[in-house]
């Protein structure tokens, strides 16, 4: 059977910052975004801007004593104020036709298109990110707006069901109602654009719950998307603490769908939460929670060995280990493992630490304090259960900032948290194996199934992985982060995520509530047309 051809939409290019004027272009970008420094961020609730008792400081990852900005933080009355509102919009916003909601994404796409190295150059303040992550994370976000868009396009055309003599039936998609968007710090324009634009375009009304660590970003996204033409009641910004505000708007009787990305403690918690109808609230509320993972790469006995240090290289420590994607278990064929260990040791020693502002920097700092703390504390606890390979020596990181250099564990127990729980930072645990099969099953005696890879070059090997290595994103003979929208769909399963793909083609049919509609055409008694 001929498989329908794959959705097409205009794929954006990474900056090129071996071209001086890209690089010069970023450059001074930084220095745009450093003069607006500390400024103050209302909540954006139906385009009124409101300010708040509290404020959240989102500052420097790299350099803590500077605040990127202060947004309003969001309390309960401001919460009511944001879901009446959106309630009110939401008819209007279905209404409207879905051209011109389709029309507002590829607008938004093209503003930040124009904007991109501004956006990234604020990414790299806001959450240290690397030039290349920060622009990457730009991309991804212009590429789900038109992804979405064209998607949409499809939706709308509508799905054929069968037809009998005297009746007439149609099967239709209608939005499902205020939507609240709970976005993580990790990919602060990627995510949360993602979620919000894919909500938006399926005729749904917005409330944007940005992580406590990026709100500045959050806020200029959002004003993007109301030049875009989106109304201001259609996407409302509301930041606040997760526990207080994110918690509050998923039990709300009137909050029809949450799209949370996010840990998978918070991620369940959701689950959790939506079983159980508020008074007051008729009709279920439909959650999309992706979560956490446990990743693991397997070097097989014949891999490149160069390719699989240079592949782990980039999974493991990439921002920092910050990614869901991110790989934290190298599972090693014995027939190579000796010889693999000092090459990759010798690799994460020479990873340049700094200051992610810095073009030449590889690996930055960790999102905050607690992210130290706690990446710290497993290092630590680690040594108990493990060989400690390798670790950065303190000197090497800049005196100031949420810095962790990289480390490397050996001989780690299995059952160890080590093993078993995502650190989200720059920690890699290696493990030797016997066999192909061994590997398999240690990669899969996680509880999450996020992102796996595979370096061999045995095709039966590879064809094993993809039957059996319980992942939703698998990749072969490449790094395992990275995936791009529309072209690797991205979500994970098990304790990872529903299953559901971000930037795939299935992803607005879940937003949205399929109708029914059956008419008698037999029309007795009525008059002819
Ligand atoms: P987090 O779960 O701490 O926070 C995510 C969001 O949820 C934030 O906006 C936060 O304020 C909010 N929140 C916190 N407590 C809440 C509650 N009780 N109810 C409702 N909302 C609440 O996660 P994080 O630290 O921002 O992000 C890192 C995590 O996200 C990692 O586990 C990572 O693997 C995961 N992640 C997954 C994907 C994916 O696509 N699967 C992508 C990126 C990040």
């Amino acid at each position: 059977m001929a498989k329908p051809a794959a959705l097409e939409f205009p794929a954006e290019p990474f900056a090129n910052f071996a071209d001086s004027r890209q690089r010069a272009a970023f450059t001074g970008a930084l220095g745009d975004v450093g003069r607006e420094l500390g400024a103050r961020y209302p909540l954006l609730i139906a385009g009124e801007e409101v300010r708040t008792q509290q404020w959240l400081a989102s500052v420097n990852p790299a350099h803590p004593a500077q605040v990127v900005g202060h947004a309003a933080q969001a309390g309960g009355a401001e919460m009511e104020r944001a879901v009446a509102a959106a309630e009110h919009a939401q008819p209007r916003w279905a209404a409207t036709p879905v051209d011109e909601r389709i029309a507002s994404l590829r607008k938004a796409a093209g503003l930040l298109r124009e904007r991109r190295w501004w956006f990234a150059a604020l990414a790299v303040l806001e959450v240290g990110k690397p030039w290349r992550e920060a622009d990457a994370d730009v991309v991804e976000a212009v590429e789900y707006l038109d992804y979405y868009a064209a998607a949409m396009e499809q939706v709308a055309a509508g799905k054929a069901v069968l037809q009998r003599p005297g009746e007439a039936n149609q099967y239709r998609y209608v939005p499902r109602g205020v939507c609240a968007v709970i976005a993580p710090w990790n990919f602060p324009v990627a995510i949360l654009t993602g979620m919000a634009s894919a909500a938006l375009v399926t005729g749904n009304v917005v409330i944007l719950k940005p992580a406590e660590q990026s709100p500045v970003l959050a806020y200029h996204l959002t004003r993007l998307l109301h030049e875009a033409g989106i109304p201001a009641d259609a996407v409302q910004y509301l930041p606040g603490l997760g526990e207080d505000i994110g918690a509050g708007l998923v039990r709300h009787p009137k909050v029809r769908l949450i799209l949370f990305t996010g840990s998978k403690a918070v991620g369940l918690s959701i689950l959790q939460a939506v079983g159980q109808p508020e008074p007051g609230q008729r009709f279920l509320k439909h959650a999309v929670v992706e979560m956490g993972g446990k990743n693991a790469v397997i070097v097989d006995e014949d891999a490149d060995l160069d390719a699989a240090i240079k592949g782990a290289l980039v999974s493991a420590f990439s921002y920092g280990g910050q990614k869901c994607s991110a790989a934290s278990r190298l599972i090693i064929h014995e027939a190579v493992y000796d010889r693999l260990i000092p090459r990759l040791t010798k690799a994460v020693e020479g990873l340049r630490i700094g200051d992610p502002a810095s073009p030449d920097c590889e690996l930055g700092p960790l999102i905050d304090e607690e992210a130290v703390r706690r990446v710290t504390a497993a290092i630590a606890q680690g040594g108990r259960s493990a060989t400690l390979l390798y670790q950065c020596p303190s000197g090497r990181l800049p005196q100031e900032g949420y810095f962790m250099g990289p480390a490397l564990f050996a001989d780690v127990d299995r059952a160890s948290a080590l093993a078993q729980q995502e650190l989200f930072g720059p920690v890699l645990s290696l493990f030797r194996v016997r066999s192909f099969e061994e590997a398999l099953e240690l990669a899969n005696d996680v509880d999450y199934g996020l992102t796996g890879g595979v370096y061999s070059r045995s095709p039966s090997h590879l064809q094993h992985a993809i039957e059996a290595f319980e992942v939703g994103n698998l990749y072969l003979n490449r790094p395992i982060t990275g995936a791009l929208v529309g072209r690797q769909p991205f979500g994970g399963y098990k304790l990872s995520g529903l299953g559901t793909k971000a930037g795939g083609p299935d992803y607005l049919l879940q937003l949205m509530i399929p109708k029914t509609i059956c008419e008698n055409t037999a029309r007795h008694g009525m008059p002819l047309e």
